[in-house]
């Protein structure tokens, strides 16, 4: 495709020094050295305009948000982020759109040290596609099937604030503009938790990012460790919104099965307790513990009165 442009484009806009790697791009393939003792943690993630972001969203935030949502997942896993390889489809050669979508893209590649080592370009319907690899101590990472009944279940922020700015914009609601500002920076500029899956080896017994909701992220814990979920919607941490916002109708499905947050829901033994309290404060966040496994299965949320909240609607899955 673009036969004259391709590599052009490719130089310029996707090339950056890779001094991570052996041999990065313009090769047929790329050559990476993981660390003895390490093992590859891999990772795809596609996006494709009208489903999983509106056409015309910035270039910017969407290269930022395609490398965010890969970075989550090396976060869930615990592995730390090495090389990506980014699979493009352009409807046309833009140079302002491949400027501001390249420039989203590395600042957060630099943000956490990931290198662009390859990738595939071509003529289409605008789809990003991206494939991450990470390191992580041999045995040592984060899965979902690791909790235990009687684990806590933490939380390293609040949910919700991305599935507003989606109803916004549809024109489902009409946010305030510091509500709006706020929940549109958790859509567009999520901050994958690179750092604290780090630190949560040989601290969390499970790990996953929320990407589809809570209850349905949450679940596949559950599901996965043959355990049940439970918590108390009252323990659950609400965004910095107004009470406005906060009391809207559907605030509450947004913070249960909102997708698009990257926040990670992890699950400890109550005696990690104390460690993740200090954990969170030195890494200046709100981790906070919300629930508990328990023997069963599915999760429950109980609302002020102990009741269970009915979950009509628990999640995004794209061919339910
Ligand atoms: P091939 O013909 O072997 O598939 P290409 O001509 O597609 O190679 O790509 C040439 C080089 O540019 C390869 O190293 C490839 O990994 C890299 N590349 C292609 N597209 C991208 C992209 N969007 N981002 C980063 N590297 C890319
Ligand atoms: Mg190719």
């Amino acid at each position: 495709m673009m036969a004259l442009d391709e590599f052009s484009l490719i130089r310029r806009y996707f090339t950056r020094p890779t001094p991570g790697c052996v041999l990065g791009i313009g090769d047929d393939a790329a050559l990476v050295a993981p660390a003895t003792g390490m093992q590859l943690a891999i990772s795809t993630d596609m996006l494709v305009e009208g489903r999983h972001f509106f056409p015309g969203t910035d270039p910017y935030s969407l290269g930022w948000k395609s490398l965010a949502v890969n970075l989550s997942d090396m976060a869930a896993m615990g592995a730390v982020p090495r090389w990506f390889t980014l699979c493009v489809s352009l409807p046309s050669v833009d140079a302002e759109w491949l400027n501001g979508f390249s420039q989203g893209l590395f600042a957060l590649a630099e943000q956490h040290g990931v290198e662009l080592i390859g990738g595939d370009t071509t003529a289409g319907p605008l789809t990003i596609s991206i494939q991450i690899m990470g390191e992580v101590e041999s045995g040592r990472a984060l899965y979902r099937d690791g909790a235990q009944a009687g684990d806590d279940i933490w939380l390293s922020g609040p949910t919700g604030a991305a599935a507003l700015a989606v109803q916004h914009r549809y024109g489902k609601l009409n946010l305030v503009s510091e509500d709006m500002a706020y929940c549109v920076a958790r859509l567009d500029r999520p901050e994958p938790r690179v750092a604290l899956g780090r630190k949560l080896l040989g601290l969390a017994t499970a790990a996953i990012d929320i990407s589809d909701g809570l209850v349905a992220d949450l679940g596949h814990i559950a599901q996965r460790s043959g355990l049940a979920a439970r918590f108390l919607y009252p323990d659950l941490p609400l965004p910095a919104l107004s009470s406005e916002t906060l009391a809207l109708p559907v605030f509450k499905s947004c913070l249960l099965a909102g997708g698009d947050d990257y926040e990670l829901c992890f699950t400890a033994p109550a005696s990690e307790r104390a460690a993740l309290q200090s954990l969170g404060e030195a890494l200046g966040m709100p981790l906070k513990r919300v629930g508990e496994m328990v023997v069963g299965q599915g999760v429950s949320v109980l609302d002020e009165a102990g009741c269970v909240m009915s979950l009509a609607q628990t999640g995004f899955n794209h061919f339910a």
